[in-house]
């Protein structure tokens, strides 16, 4: 059954539009995105596109460069609810609840401290699940999409996301983060189950 794209909750990212997610091992994954530098209602519905999609797919953090953006933008929310309903028309679709949509452009990592291990995935790798090895608490400078300056503090779970996402603005995926033998293997076991798929 075909899946409406509607989101419940009344979150920014609910009007916005279902863009394609490109998969590794797509060439615009591998490059360095370039900084945004117009603040305009361009940037505004792009990141309304990127939540959307992210909360759709579902993942909880999309970076530009998977939908083909080449920009440092990516968007998150590590902790929402999504369950599938049957509609009054009887038609499926998603409610998204409890929402706490974090946008962060041309994002620093600073601070970086601690160790943790933790089981990635990536929307661009489908399928392929592996720990990781990431600074436990980071400091991150940021800006909104109206261009303030912003400043946040994270460990654990949302400090994962927030460096698992800015690898992505560095045209790194997370398999790239790991062993040599690890990365050939499980790149190997995808790209062998994405041909098989089409
Ligand atoms: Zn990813």
């Amino acid at each position: 059954m075909e899946n409406q794209t509607i989101i419940a909750e009344d979150v920014f990212g609910k009007n916005g539009q279902l863009l394609d997610i490109l998969t590794y091992p797509n060439p615009i994954l591998k490059k360095v995105a370039t900084p945004v530098e117009e603040f305009n209602e361009d940037l505004k519905t792009l990141c309304e596109n990127l939540l959307h999609t992210m909360y759709m797919a579902p993942g909880i953090g999309l970076a530009a460069p998977q939908v083909g953006v080449s920009k440092r933008i990516f968007v998150m929310d590590i902790d929402f609810d999504r369950e599938e309903v049957t509609n009054s028309e009887g038609k499926s679709e998603y409610r998204i609840t409890n929402t706490n949509p974090l946008i962060f452009i041309n994002p620093v990592i600073k601070n970086k401290n601690g160790e943790i291990l933790f089981e990635e995935g990536c929307l661009s790798v489908p399928g392929i699940y592996e720990q990781v090895k990431r600074a436990n608490e980071i400091t991150v400078e940021y800006q909104d999409f109206e261009g303030n300056q912003k400043v946040l503090e994270a460990n654990e779970t949302l400090a994962v996301c927030i460096q698992h996402e800015n690898d992505h603005l560095d045209g790194i995926v997370f398999l790239e983060r790991l062993s040599l033998l690890k990365k050939n293997l499980l790149t190997k076991k995808y790209l062998k189950k994405k041909k098989k798929n089409g």
